[in-house]
């Protein structure tokens, strides 16, 4: 193969043709030249387009870090606010305990401080991981103490109901409680009830929730019923003219249960009305 070319220009206007005559050399450096040059401009072209889109990813994800870091922020915001809304619980299960007069202390929560560490997701992933377990905890026990302030309140208000209170029947007080002329006969004799008289057929009234433990008649108190309030309670209304209720009866305060009359040893209408606590009179006077 010859060592060099020729290369001919033919102008389209019809001038003369050039002729140039080109070494074998030249042509391969001016290739490789275009070859190299080509090379370069790729390199920079695709590390351009390359740059460009890590650019993009980077922007996402800084965009997408952004946007996580408001997400745990606000999950904090809403940590703290439950913190206190536990916090506002416990104060207020503490006055309820303090109005109903329980000497008791409220369960206490533990409270930790709120806040995440501001740079590091991941920390902050594991604090308010760590946080919310907290919370948990003091939810459960939250949940624990008002159960028991619930049951000290529900037998609060079972004892009150089973306590005796107000007035069998409308009338006046004839007689007190305590030592006493008897009213039939001699001697003095401990008065264990009251004796409130009204006309006969004037409705008697429980004086507290129980139940109906006795329905009888005595020789001295006549027609009686007999309540059992538990707790140690008990209420007996004598010297009825009729009984209405029925032994073993549920009963509720203001239940009327009787007529007043003047059955057994009396000497006229008139409720004996007797309180009793674990099996001794006490004066129903002071829960008039
Ligand atoms: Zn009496």
């Amino acid at each position: 193969m010859s060592k060099r070319f020729t290369v001919m220009v033919i102008p389209e206007n019809g001038e003369k043709a050039h002729r140039i005559k080109v070494r074998r050399g030249t042509v391969g450096f001016v290739l490789t030249t275009c070859l190299v040059f080509l090379g370069i401009l790729s390199f920079f072209v695709y590390s351009y387009f390359n740059f460009q889109i890590d650019a993009e990813e980077l922007r996402r994800l800084r965009l997408a870090n952004a946007e996580q870091r408001h997400g745990l922020q606000q999950l904090a915001t809403d940590v703290e606010l439950m913190r206190e809304e536990l916090a506002g619980l416990a104060e207020s299960e503490a006055r309820v305990l303090q109005l109903a007069d329980f000497d008791i202390e409220p369960k206490a929560v533990p409270i930790a401080m709120g806040g995440i560490p501001e740079q590091d997701s991941d920390l902050a992933i594991d604090e308010l991981q760590k946080q919310i377990s907290q919370l948990q905890v003091a939810i459960e026990l939250r949940r624990k103490s008002q159960e028991d302030v619930r049951s000290l309140l529900s037998d609060r208000v079972s004892v009150s109901r089973a306590t005796p209170n107000g007035w069998p029947t409308k009338g006046w007080i004839t007689s007190y409680f305590g030592m006493r002329q008897a009213p039939i006969g001699h001697g003095r004799r401990f008065h264990e009830g009251i004796d409130i008289a009204a006309n006969t057929g004037t409705p008697i009234f429980a004086t507290a929730d129980g139940v109906v433990a006795r329905v009888e008649f005595s020789r001295s108190y006549g027609k009686t019923v007999i309540i059992d309030h538990g707790y140690g309670y008990r209420t007996l209304y004598a010297h009825n003219s009729k009984n209405l209720a029925k032994r073993g009866m549920r009963i509720k305060r203001g239940d009327k249960i009787a007529e007043v009359g003047n059955t057994g040893v009396s000497t006229g209408p008139h409720v004996h009305y007797e309180v009793q606590l674990n099996g001794v009179p006490i004066n129903p006077r002071k829960s008039l």
